[in-house]
């Protein structure tokens, strides 16, 4: 079975997130081999992002969502890191400004979405607007609760116009978010990340359980899934995670373009070249 395959959320089931080890990996599988294997996962996504941006054809959304301290700026930095720049772009979505809550909740979102031949990264996303935002009661139960079928028909809106739209929820359990806290406490080079939400957030872990379980269980679709990626093991999440943004880009089958020029004509001119010296 496929990490795709094993990690996909099937469209319309129930999520339950205290079921899901999140310290799970292969059985036999160890750290030294699953980094290899990582190691040309992303050989072959720099490749397949080639073809991509060469075609220009098809783009790709990644979401990545997760508590505090769940490793999205480390999925980022590993994955995506090794991508070619020119056609990559993160976005990275904060308590919104007072021009974007003075508009709809996907508005910046959309306007973030990548163009054709480019790879999109939502570090946060418009799933914020049915997590935080629940959790908080920072809008009426009324107003949130319409907010599932306005995002499906988003995504489904970004597929339709050639965007393969992959989400993954970034699952560690309670224990490896508080060893994550201890780590930014002790390293100096880490410090900077602590923030007052990371300890006044913890106490609503159930409600944002809740949160998360309902925005996994019903905008996962079949155009634009969520994945419930393990990742108290921070080197099996980079792999599974790279391993399914590879399946779902192989499926693309892309092809790199014709050449626009004459390639005999080409080769003739460039032997006279070669033999004027
Ligand atoms: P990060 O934790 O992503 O590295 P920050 O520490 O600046 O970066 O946190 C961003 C904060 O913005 C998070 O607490 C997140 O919940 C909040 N946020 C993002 N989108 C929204 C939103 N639509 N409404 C309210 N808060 C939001």
């Amino acid at each position: 079975m496929t990490y795709s395959d094993a990690f996909r959320v099937e469209p319309g089931s129930e999520v339950q997130l205290e079921k899901i080890d999140a310290g799970f990996k292969p059985e036999g599988l160890k750290r030294k081999e699953g980094e290899r294997e990582f190691g040309r996962k992303v050989g072959r996504l720099r490749e397949l992002q080639h073809q991509l941006y060469a075609e220009d054809k098809h783009s790709l959304l990644i979401v990545l969502q997760g508590r505090d301290a769940a490793g999205k700026d480390g999925t980022i930095r590993h994955v995506f890191g090794p991508l070619n720049p020119q056609g990559c772009r993160v976005a990275s979505f904060k308590v919104p400004s007072k021009l974007e809550v003075s508009h709809d909740f996907l508005w910046r979102c959309h306007i973030a979405a990548p163009a054709r031949g480019q790879v999109g990264i939502f570090n946060r996303s418009h799933y914020e607007d049915v997590l935080v935002v629940r959790v908080h009661d920072l809008v009426p139960e009324a107003t949130w609760s319409k907010r599932f079928d306005h995002i499906n028909n988003f995504e489904a809106l970004l597929h339709d116009k050639g965007t393969t739209v992959l989400k993954f929820y970034l699952h560690i359990d309670r224990d490896e978010q508080l060893e994550r806290f201890g780590m930014r406490i002790s390293d100096p080079a880490r410090n900077w990340k602590i923030s007052d939400a990371d300890y006044s957030e913890r106490p609503y872990w159930d409600q944002y359980t809740e949160a998360f379980e309902d925005a996994l269980s019903r905008c996962s679709t079949e155009n634009a899934p969520w994945f419930v990626i393990p990742a108290n093991r921070k080197w099996f999440r980079n792999l599974a995670i790279a391993s399914i943004v590879v399946d779902s880009m192989e499926k693309l089958n892309m092809k790199y373009p014709e050449p626009s020029v004459d390639m005999d004509e080409i080769r003739r001119k460039y032997h006279q070249a070669e033999n004027a010296g």
